[in-house]
């Protein structure tokens, strides 16, 4: 499983295909580096020292970049731009791009446009990504944004 991240100053387009899971988070820095820990929920050592959880959403997209399926994990930020962007169309006849702002403060900003719907040979690479995933959806991912 192949996961994609916007670098600082950077921007991708992709193609959407769903929301594959929504997990509670905490942010812990290691090393200079801010990464993903998991929030357990009732008893979240975490949570007990008064640090906030946020959620994160993990999207299933096609990387316009190389035309392959990956996961990309997100904040409630671009999940609201994306569905902003939606209501009322068809996702399957859009394509995002996101761009991420040069340092860990300044956010993303998302932009859509209209595209093809997906194809038949990128349907089944999808069904085959997908199928790759079982039993392993719901780890965090190892995401890190510094
Ligand atoms: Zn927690």
């Amino acid at each position: 499983m192949e996961w994609l991240t916007v670098m600082s100053g950077a921007s991708r387009t992709i193609k959407v295909f769903g929301i594959l899971a929504s997990n509670d988070i905490h942010w812990v820095n290691e090393d200079g580096y801010m990464r993903q820990v998991g929030c357990v929920g009732n008893g979240c050592p975490r949570c007990a020292e008064g640090d906030r959880k946020q959620v994160r959403h993990t999207l299933g997209v096609i990387d316009r970049k190389d035309g392959r399926p990956k996961l990309m994990s997100v904040g409630a930020q671009v999940i609201k731009a994306i569905h902003d962007q939606v209501v009322g169309r068809d996702l399957d006849r859009m394509e995002f791009t996101i761009l991420r702002g040069r340092d860990r403060f300044s956010g993303y900003e998302v932009t859509c446009r209209k595209s093809k719907p997906l194809l038949k040979s990128e349907m089944g690479q999808i069904i085959e990504f997908l199928s790759g995933l079982v039993g392993q959806i719901f780890k965090i991912p190892p995401v890190r944004e510094g």
